[in-house]
């Protein structure tokens, strides 16, 4: 299987998970975060000796990501919706999103797009997932369009569209190279304006609390060190990907599968967990404590080149995310180096300042001038196909509880992710739990 190709250079707490036979073994909840302050308040001791309360509300959505607040935009208004987040809203992996979101253009590219997304995902993936998500694409660009996200123009004002590695056309949508904020930033705004919508930050969730099969509740543990009991009639679990626990990863450190360790600890079904994706390009650092940062795949879809230690190319740059890793990770073992070269001079310089201004400033602060030189790239932790399995409706196998975005398996993207489909399968999925839990509100409140 791929994970133990990558175990040498980049997994170190994971490995034990990955060639273990239970994953609890290792994912145990942590609520590890960016910053001391709050990982001395979220430790184990504070959770044990606080103060128990109790709360109740209609829909408990733990994660602020986009997945998250999505969900909580198509919930029933009259019902009270409380989300949940273990940092502030802001630091999330749905704000990192560089690249950004794919849509089906037109039906002229719906097979084209289709294959893509079975070939990247070497043809595991659900395939009724893949329809939905893509037949749901133009309906969740509406949206995002209706609360103000502003995707990049043609001059004659139509939607302009990107491209990026194993895509054979271009249809990706973006807002320079900050895709993920400009989305998820306008979703919580939108948020704020609900009145039935609270938002709980530095909020960590602990436990659930099952009965017979059933989702009743969840214990939080709040910033202070005192806990919680939320009950609520529905959950969805958000709580994005597994990157915190990789010594590499593009993924925000507090971002460390909590979920899936609390799915394992109540018998709650999983999928894949084995599946998950290396970024190959993220600028090397020294300093393995902190997030990694991405050379997003578009910059190849806009020419840049890979060059081994003799600044000689050594690989198709547009090759599928896992089997480019396979091809660096080989480079850097025949070269016997920690890096390969990235070379983002062939866009043109304007081109590059206007679709990657994030990627330059963030380059030129660690000392490369990517108009004048090569930056050196590694391969790190990016994305998990795996999680906890779900229909397609979001519903996972416990009552009353719904698992959405990175943290849900729904088989989308089978053995391996499509680049900038991610965004699009979170909100399409969130949005359809979100449905059926109204529905199911409103089943409930016809009953005599
Ligand atoms: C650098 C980077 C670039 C990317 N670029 C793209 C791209 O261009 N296109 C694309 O489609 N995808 C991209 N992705 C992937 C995409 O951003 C994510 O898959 C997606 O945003 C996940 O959204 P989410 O809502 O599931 O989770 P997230 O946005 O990660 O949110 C998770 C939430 O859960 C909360 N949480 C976690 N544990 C707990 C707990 N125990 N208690 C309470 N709260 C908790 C977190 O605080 C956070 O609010 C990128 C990812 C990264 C890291």
């Amino acid at each position: 299987m791929s994970r133990f190709l990558y175990t040498k250079k980049n997994i170190i707490e994971f490995t034990p998970v990955l060639s273990g036979v239970k994953i609890c073994v290792i994912l145990r909840i942590s609520s590890r975060s960016t910053s001391c302050k709050y990982r001395c308040l979220y430790n184990t001791a504070c959770y044990r000796h606080g103060k128990v309360g109790n709360m109740r509300t209609d829909i408990l959505i733990v994660g602020t990501g986009c997945s998250g607040l999505y969900a909580a935009l198509h919930l029933p208004q009259d019902k009270s919706v409380t989300l949940i987040t273990k940092s502030d809203v802001e630091s999330s992996d749905s704000y990192l999103a560089q690249g950004g979101m794919c849509v089906l253009k037109d039906e002229s590219d719906y097979e084209a797009y289709f294959e893509d997304t079975m070939k990247a995902g070497h043809y595991e993936n659900d395939e009724k997932s893949v329809e939905i998500m893509i037949r749901s694409s133009q309906d969740v660009v509406k949206d995002l369009i209706s609360y103000g996200v502003d995707f990049q123009k043609e001059e004659d004002g139509s939607l302009a569209y990107t491209k990026e590695g194993a895509h054979s056309q271009k249809r990706i949508l973006f807002h320079k190279d900050i895709t993920g904020q400009e989305i998820t930033s306008h979703l919580y705004e939108e948020a704020k304006k609900r009145s039935n919508i609270t938002i709980l930050e530095y909020t960590c969730l602990m436990d659930l609390v099952c009965e017979n099969n059933v989702c009743r509740a969840a214990e939080v543990v709040y910033s202070d060190g005192t806990t919680e009991r939320i009950y609520a009639d529905y959950i969805m679990l958000a709580t994005g990907g597994i990157g915190g626990r990789f010594r590499h990863s593009t993924n925000y450190r507090h971002l460390t599968g909590d979920a899936i360790a609390l799915a394992e600890k109540y018998g709650i079904k999983c999928k894949n967990l084995d599946y998950i994706q290396i970024h190959p390009t993220t600028l090397y650092s020294d300093n393995t404590g902190e997030r990694s940062f991405l050379i997003s795949e578009s910059v190849r879809g806009e020419g840049a080149l890979l060059y081994n230690k003799n600044m000689e190319r050594f690989v198709d740059e547009l090759l599928p995310r896992d089997l480019l890793t396979k091809a660096i990770y080989e480079q850097m073992e025949k070269d016997g180096t920690d890096y390969v070269w990235e070379d983002l001079r062939p866009i043109p310089p304007q081109e590059l300042e206007e679709h990657f201004p994030n990627i330059v400033a963030h380059c030129l602060n660690m000392g490369y001038d990517v108009e004048k030189e090569c930056i050196p790239v590694v391969p790190a932790q990016h994305y998990f196909m795996g999680g906890i399995e779900v229909d397609h409706e979001s519903r996972t196998s416990m009552d009353r509880l719904y698992a959405i975005g990175e943290t849900a398996c729904n088989g989308v993207h089978g053995k391996n992710r499509l680049a900038s489909n991610s965004l699009l399968e979170s909100l399409v999925f969130a949005k359809r739990a979100a449905l059926d839990i109204g529905k199911k509100i409103e089943t409930r409140a016809k009953l005599p």
